[in-house]
């Protein structure tokens, strides 16, 4: 019977994705037996992030910096904003180096089935981006769910009408395909046959 503590960090862990109760009692375990290395560079990690993350008012990424390093960096292009559902689709499109553009966060997908409406995301600061100007091509990646698919219509409807360029990823895609975890060659492929939107 292990200690209260290790059983509440045990928890902890479990609720993380990917991470059950079984491997998270040998990671709890793993990092005891750790506790001078691996165990104090995670505590300051974790430190790290829950001090110092912020969401970008910007594009809603997250980083140490407001406005984040991408909205900042001038050798971007910001003629070109790349609209992803998440994060995680934000770090994967930027691992694959191909897109220099800036990004825009949605913070999700529109769902009928999980109640997820329009005003729910990141939608009207996208608006507000677009119609500030300066943007020449918007590019819509969601990802190759119905769910996603129905959100890059949405969001083409919603910039319907001004000067900009609307395209969306080629999906040769797989079907259901989330973009977390296509390899950075599929992604590098989908992202430079991208098309207008139909
Ligand atoms: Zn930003």
């Amino acid at each position: 019977m292990a200690s209260q503590e290790i059983e509440a960090l045990a928890s902890a862990l479990a609720r993380l994705p990917g991470l059950g109760p079984r491997s998270a009692r040998r990671a709890v375990l793993w990092l005891i037996k750790r506790r001078e290395t691996a165990l104090t560079g995670l505590v300051d990690a974790l430190a790290t992030v829950r001090d110092r993350l912020v969401e970008c008012p910007t594009c809603g990424n997250v980083d140490t910096t407001s406005p984040c390093g991408i909205c900042t960096d001038t050798r971007r292009d910001a003629r070109s904003l790349c609209v992803v559902e998440d994060v995680s689709d934000l770090w994967a499109l930027d691992r694959a180096r191909l897109f220099t553009g800036r990004y825009h966060v949605l913070g999700g997908r529109l769902s009928a089935l999980d109640g997820v409406r329009p005003e729910d995301l990141n939608i009207a600061r996208l608006i507000d981006r677009v119609a500030g100007g300066g943007i020449d091509e918007v590019v819509l990646a969601m990802n190759a769910t119905l769910e996603g698919q129905t959100t890059a219509h949405y969001l083409a409807e919603r910039l319907e009408g001004y000067p900009v360029r609307i395209t969306q990823l080629a999906h040769g895609l797989p079907v259901g395909g989330e973009l977390d975890y296509l390899d950075e060659g599929t992604l590098a492929q989908a992202l430079r046959a991208r098309r207008p939107i139909g």
